[in-house]
């Protein structure tokens, strides 16, 4: 299974956007001079705020269209806490009715442990780290927690089904402190049962064996446009049977999924033309029945439409947090093009079939023929599901391998996303503390935006669609390896083709020195700086964080040896130190070669080698170096967003005149809203 909705969380790479004229938007009744993007910092969390510039110029069928779309986007929310774990809604509800209506002393340290944590949660959409997967572990004591619940009129409280305090105490209690019970959202150490061990709410009572066997028995090897089995739906045991529970109308998650269509009919009604139309109608019959064949058919409606101004993901999407890569997560994203910079997109996908063509692979694993990358720049209207608090910066849809060989694959950078990361990191003091010289931050200051939004561009647009599988070889020959590689697979054609001189002759690099700094700081965050995102002791886990770790130690390990790039030290800290560039990108390609070759023939041992080896393990002494020189920054290593708030105008009939668009909603009222006005799921599903 490819998984492709690339979580390239650049934050820690980003550069201030010293030249970001081209990026700064339009005039648009947005003041950038005052708009505040740093909203909350917790934890290891910074929540920013991102502008929507353009949204004022929409035309009103257009605004009401994302007005529309957004309360579907919204409307999903639960649906995902409950995906991650069945005890989430429970937990967040009593957290929340704790929150609202605990009348004792909010001064003491207790309560405000007790806040952080509920503002953790609400960033993970659970009670696991969104990012590294561990379970977040209140830094309140269990008794506290218990005396101020217990403290609470209980008829104020969300007890499940009349529930008494103590009987939901007793469940959730385990759940919530015990770091024994539940420990790992996903679970993907090697010889365990990643199906019997992981927290997720995608699987119950049920063995990785019995999944497993339950699948391959539906899968029919001479399909050549197989259904994504088992990307809408719960496995249980019923009656000592294997089965599924469906996501749809009048299956499980029923109220929500009855609420998204309600606003997707509205958003029908509104829609641009009638392939929107079509794709949304589409989408409300897959809602309405959990036919994964009607999903394919919409996909395939929506991933042909490059037209419409204004465009949607909604439903069970990515399968990053299912340990087996089935079980899609529900998301939702509601954007428009951005028309000036998709420009860049758009020359990157005309010269798609010349980068192919150009590539060092071995020349059987390339396509004959690249069919419809379709790339643009979008901003981002609402975040919804898995893209909210936190969220990508780079999309590429659908998943289905056959969709994207006979129909192709939509592929987006998230502007203003980007824009609002690198305007909150300005002065941050992490190159002056990271980088090794003036030369690496002088060019960060004139290159590192272009230079990062290219990379996101490449990856998105071209990686992941370049390449092809062998006859015969099975998608998911790579198994558990697949994602990271596929990651690392789309990183190197960027980092390759960065220094292509092709890209200054197409005006996307003003010069042959712009690659140098994303060269840089890409193998410094990968070897690196993006350890600050690891617990002490842990091995690294995420896909992404794996890819770059396993790109960066590597061309460490090999460039070593003819002083092409080493790991240098300087009054005991540690830097990236890169003496030959042109060498530099010699070897990422000859990894982009192998990581091809791997997954072209489905080489399972090779991959599983390359990830395990450079991959996963942290050395401990580095680790806590980079740890300390954070700490004294004290940046955030994992950012979130809010959303802006829209409301409708409507005159005295009704009739709706404009849609507004606001952005003075801070994260605590903002996810208190949310769980007001967007939760109609039962606390157990
Ligand atoms: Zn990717």
């Amino acid at each position: 299974m490819k998984k492709i909705l690339c979580m390239l969380t650049a934050a820690l790479t980003l550069i201030a956007c010293n030249n970001a004229g081209k990026q700064t938007p339009v005039d648009d009744g947005i003041d950038y001079a005052t708009f505040e993007y740093k909203v909350d910092r917790f934890a290891d969390i910074e929540i920013l705020r991102y502008p929507v510039p353009g949204f004022n110029a929409l035309t009103l069928q257009q605004k009401e269209l994302v007005y529309y779309l957004s309360q579907a986007a919204l409307e999903g929310r639960d649906i995902l806490w409950d995906q991650h774990n069945r005890y989430n809604l429970t937990i967040r509800r009593v957290c929340e009715g704790l929150y609202e209506n605990y009348m004792g002393d909010k001064s003491t340290e207790n309560w405000k442990l007790f806040e952080t944590y509920l503002k953790q949660i609400w960033m993970a959409n659970g009670i696991h780290h969104h990012y590294s997967e561990d379970k977040i572990l209140p830094g309140f004591p269990q008794d506290y927690f218990v005396s101020i619940v217990k403290s609470v009129d209980p008829g104020r409280m969300p007890f499940r089904d009349g529930m008494a305090a103590d009987e939901t105490l007793k469940e959730i209690l385990p759940v919530m402190f015990d770091p024994n019970v539940m420990p790992k959202r996903m679970n993907q150490a090697a010889g365990a049962d990643i199906v019997a061990t992981s927290a997720v709410n995608f699987y119950e009572g049920v063995t990785q064996k019995e999944v497993e066997a339950f699948y391959n028995a539906k899968k029919d090897p001479n399909d050549n446009t197989p259904i994504s089995y088992g990307l809408n739906s719960k496995v249980v045991k019923e009656n000592g049977q294997v089965t599924e529970q469906v996501w749809k109308l009048g299956g499980m998650y029923d109220k929500a999924i009855e609420r998204i269509i309600g606003w997707l009919e509205k958003a029908e009604a509104v829609a641009e033309n009638n392939q929107q139309k079509e794709i949304i109608r589409a989408l409300i019959s897959f809602y309405q029945t959990g036919d994964l064949e009607t999903f394919d058919d919409y996909s395939v409606k929506w991933v042909k439409d490059t037209e419409s101004r204004v465009d949607f993901i909604n439903g069970f999407i990515e399968t990053y947090t299912d340990p087996l890569g089935l079980k899609g997560s529900w998301e939702a994203l509601v954007n428009f093009k951005s028309l000036e910079a998709s420009e860049r997109t758009r020359v990157i996908s005309e010269n798609a079939q010349w980068f192919e063509d150009n590539s060092p692979i071995d020349d059987r694993f390339k396509k004959e023929e690249v069919k419809g990358v379709s790339a643009k720049v979008i901003t981002a209207a609402i975040l919804g599901g898995d893209t909210y608090p936190a969220t990508p910066i780079g999309i590429n849809l659908p998943n289905a391998d056959w969709i994207r060989r006979d129909h192709g694959s939509k592929s987006v950078t998230i502007d203003n996303i980007t824009f609002a990361y690198a305007k909150a990191a300005e002065g941050n003091g992490f190159r002056e503390e990271f980088m090794w010289s003036d030369t690496e931050r002088e060019r960060a200051k004139q290159y590192g935006t272009i230079t990062d939004n290219l990379h996101t561009d490449l990856h998105e647009c071209l990686g992941h669609g370049s390449g092809k599988l062998l006859p015969g070889v099975d998608g998911d020959a790579l198994k558990a390896y697949g994602s990271p590689l596929e990651e690392t697979r789309a990183d190197l054609f960027a980092l390759y083709y960065l220094a292509d001189p092709k890209l200054v002759e197409l005006g996307l690099l003003p010069d042959e020195e712009a690659y140098k700094t994303e060269y840089y700081s890409y193998v410094m965050n990968g070897a690196i700086t993006q350890l600050t995102r690891i617990q002490p002791g842990k091995d690294i886990e995420q896909a992404h964080m794996r890819n770059r770790a396993l790109i960066s130690n590597w061309v460490i390990e090999k460039g070593a040896a003819n002083n092409v790039v080493a790991m240098q030290k300087r009054d005991d800290k540690s830097y990236v130190v890169v003496n030959d560039y042109e060498k530099l990108r010699q070897l990422f390609g000859e990894l982009l070669t192998e990581v091809q070759r791997i997954k072209s023939e489905g080489d399972y041992e090779a991959g599983k080698n390359l990830v395990e080896t450079y991959g996963v393990k942290v050395d401990p002494t580095l680790h806590q170096e980079v740890l300390t020189r954070y700490e004294t920054l004290n940046i955030a290593p994992y950012k979130g967003f809010v959303n802006p708030v829209y409301k409708l105008v409507t005159d005295e009939k009704g009739k709706v005149t404009d849609v507004t668009v606001s952005y003075d909603e801070n994260y605590v009222d903002q996810q208190m809203r949310y769980s007001r006005q967007y939760s109609v799921l039962p606390l157990k599903n």
